[in-house]
């Protein structure tokens, strides 16, 4: 644990780690699933690792009120208002788009949890994020600012940690495939794989291909990273060649559920019993489905499929 005194414990670690067992004997190799999905928040996700370090910070300071932003089936924003209800914080959420008619998914679950809720239209990546503070603080309120995604150095900080409890159950875990978006849980990753010295190969299923922070999302994981091991004083200096990112399961754009994602769902369902969601974990077990099938993987490969979570995002689908 890289910095136990911000650390504010929120969910039930370790996650479970297990084999998939049908899904291993149908393409002859070696797999297991990281469950993130259980992280006992709410209704779990990899957010709960980066908010235990975010929120940590958040008490240490003179703050009243917790502000984030995400799209308006933001796993991010519905586990930030779960961690906020539990800490006796209120919560405010910048969300894309306009207040939908019907609330489903995790809009529905932010509204049971008395999240106040700001909509902004076309800026969908917490764009207006500055001026919604600026409003608070004009009412007399100190709000902290959790950025989009809780990608940060401080929020990143959860997924160090995170490498070090997978590879403590599973040592000989030589790929880890995961769903990357505001990139905090690659980098969180990458510099565990740095101070551990791990050798494996952590591949980046990337979800949507917008800028973040006006820079590419590889300039971002990289400028993530450095700011992530420096925060831990961690001597290393990151550079493209450090990650793996694969950008040919983008499909039609962030929150388009296509013919890929909703088999990728079911064949995990039907497998295994286990759900991932359209947006995020659908689309990153869509890419590794097609891996598996393009024999990417050798058979000695120890792979980890990391569940991120997303569920309640499945019942906002029509299809
Ligand atoms: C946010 C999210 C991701 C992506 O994590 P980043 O740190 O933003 O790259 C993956 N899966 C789910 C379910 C998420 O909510």
């Amino acid at each position: 644990m890289y910095n136990n005194a911000l650390k504010r414990a929120l969910g039930l670690f370790p996650t479970p780690c297990h084999p998939l067992n049908n899904l291993s004997k149908k393409y002859n190799k070696n797999i297991s699933i990281k469950r993130d999905d259980l992280t006992g928040l709410a209704c779990g996700g990899n957010k709960t690792r980066k908010l235990e370090y975010l929120l940590g910070d958040a008490l240490q300071q003179n703050i009243d009120t917790i502000i984030t932003a995400g799209a308006i089936q933001s796993n991010h924003c519905q586990q930030t208002v779960a961690a906020c209800n539990k800490l006796g914080l209120p919560c405010h959420l910048v969300l894309g788009g306009e207040p939908p008619k019907k609330a489903t998914g995790n809009y529905f679950l932010d509204k049971l949890a008395n999240a106040t809720c700001h909509f902004t239209g076309n800026n969908r990546k917490g764009e207006d994020l500055e001026k919604i503070v600026a409003s608070l603080t004009a009412q007399n309120l100190q709000p902290y600012v959790i950025p989009y995604g809780g990608s940060n150095a401080i929020g990143a900080l959860g997924f160090v940690d995170a490498l070090e409890e997978l590879l403590t159950q599973h040592p000989h875990a030589t790929k880890i495939i995961i769903a990357t978006s505001s990139a905090g849980t690659q980098a969180g990753l990458s510099v565990g794989k740095k101070l551990l010295k791990w050798s494996g190969d952590i591949i980046g299923i990337q979800i949507d291909k917008t800028e973040l922070n006006h820079l590419s999302f590889l300039d971002q994981l990289i400028k993530l990273s450095n700011d992530t091991a420096q925060l831990i004083n961690c001597n290393v200096e990151f550079s493209a060649e450090d990650f793996i990112v694969n950008q040919d399961y983008i499909g039609e754009g962030y929150g388009i559920v296509g013919d890929a994602e909703m088999n990728a769902i079911k064949t995990l369902a039907r497998l295994e019993g286990i759900y991932v969601d359209p947006i995020y974990t659908g689309r990153a077990f869509a890419g590794f489905l097609d891996l598996l099938e393009k024999n990417y993987f050798s058979n000695e490969d120890n792979i980890i499929f990391w569940h991120t979570g997303g569920l309640p995002a499945l019942f906002s689908l029509e299809k």
